[in-house]
């Protein structure tokens, strides 16, 4: 048997998608800045692309900027906004992913802006009243929280989060990249200056996503200089398959979301319950109950004779489930022999004895399948 339970990494192709990208590949080999009728048509795909997605989010077109995915995505929605309206500060947490987080690393030691890391508390969640009081003490902000976090699931509230920067004029953007396509983002009632998308999180391609600019930010100077693409916003001829994949994807994602997202959540809750009747001593990592990505769970394994982690019997769980055809993804990494627990899970001071695995779940998954798994980590662990 084999089973992916790694979706929060990336997912499989949607067939419709594989269909839609094909017939764009065979035909559209024009380029979508040539006036000929080739070109033409290729522009046409774009467009056409641009416009379904910016219905799914009640924005306008115009305000959709296609990148190669969520980092470059993430990538310019910093560094521009740094660049064009000369933010003094970046006000952050240390549970960012790496694109967010390098990013905003890169700006303090090259003394471009000041950053501050928001409080978070022990289940990852954002400190509110610590983000005002950053709010309030630093001018000239730009918040960058994201709204779900892709190790422990974690939910930000994104209406909350505007509500405190609307008060204090601070330009905000949130790593929507696991949450696109899989909750409704209304960016009429909720607003949020930059939005962030990655195709392949949502079975779409890789190596495609977005930028979404609200009209106050739009006057962003470039990340990526080049031709007029994008309305001079990022050069470089357009990955024209992988725009209408990902319009597909997202079509698809929105058209069956309350589906997909009662039949997901209904897995990760039929896991946790297996978890805590067959294993002793398990944890969870995080916030896995309230505010919380229902297909997202990060679980702490206690080892059989509770003795403390090594990384040689982290790396025999992971070795163990990869050769019974499990796709997990682990919090930790191994450097020089060493366990090296993830920044997300230090933040959150997550048990360093306990092995942390992150499993993450897609409309293709069964209980079945989490059976075979709990089944498996049994034989391994106990
Ligand atoms: N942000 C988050 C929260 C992610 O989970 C990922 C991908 O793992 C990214 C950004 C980067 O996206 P991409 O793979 O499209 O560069």
């Amino acid at each position: 048997m084999k089973v992916y339970l790694d979706n929060a990494s990336s997912t499989c192709l949607e067939n419709e998608v594989v269909d839609e990208m094909n017939s764009v590949i065979q035909k559209q080999y024009g380029n979508p800045s040539s006036i000929h009728f080739l070109g033409r048509e290729a522009r046409t795909i774009i467009e056409k692309s641009r416009k379904s997605i910016a219905k799914h989010f009640g924005v306008s077109p115009s305000e959709i900027i296609f990148t190669s995915g969520g980092t470059e995505a993430n990538n310019m929605a910093i560094l521009s906004a740094v660049k064009t309206f000369g933010i003094n500060n970046v006000i952050t947490s240390e549970l960012e992913h790496h694109s967010v987080l390098n990013t905003i690393q890169k700006l303090k030691e090259d003394k471009i802006t000041n950053v501050h890391y928001v409080q978070t508390d022990n289940l990852g969640h954002i400190n509110l009243t610590h983000l005002e009081e950053l709010l309030k003490t630093n001018e000239s902000c730009l918040v960058s929280l994201m709204h779900a976090n892709n190790e422990i699931g974690n939910l930000t509230s994104l209406k909350k989060t505007d509500d405190l920067c609307k008060q204090y004029n601070a330009i905000f953007h949130s790593d929507t990249v696991q949450t696109v396509g899989k909750y409704n983002i209304n960016l009429q009632t909720t607003h949020v200056d930059f939005i962030v998308c990655s195709a392949h999180k949502f079975h779409g391609p890789k190596g495609i996503g977005f930028l979404y600019c609200s009209p106050r930010v739009m006057a962003i100077k470039p990340l990526i200089y080049g031709g007029s693409q994008e309305r001079n916003k990022r050069g470089g001829t357009e990955n024209i398959y992988g725009i209408a994949g990902l319009a597909k994807a997202l079509e698809i994602a929105y058209r069956d979301l309350e589906k997909n997202h009662l039949y997901i959540m209904g897995l990760k809750k039929y896991m946790i319950k297996q978890l805590l009747a067959f294993l002793p001593g398990i944890t969870f990592n995080g916030d896995h109950e309230n505010k919380s990505h229902y297909a997202i769970l990060n679980v702490g394994f206690l080892l059989k004779d509770n003795s403390s982690l090594t990384s040689d019997k982290f790396d025999m769980l992971l070795f163990n489930l990869d050769i019974s055809g499990i796709a997990v993804s682990g919090g930790s990494a191994c450097s020089s022999g060493s366990l090296i627990i993830s920044h997300v899970l230090k933040a959150i001071h997550a048990d360093e004895n306990k092995i942390s695995v992150r499993f993450s779940f897609s409309k293709y998954n069964t209980t079945q399948e989490i059976d075979y798994v709990i089944e498996k980590i049994k034989n391994i662990l106990y």
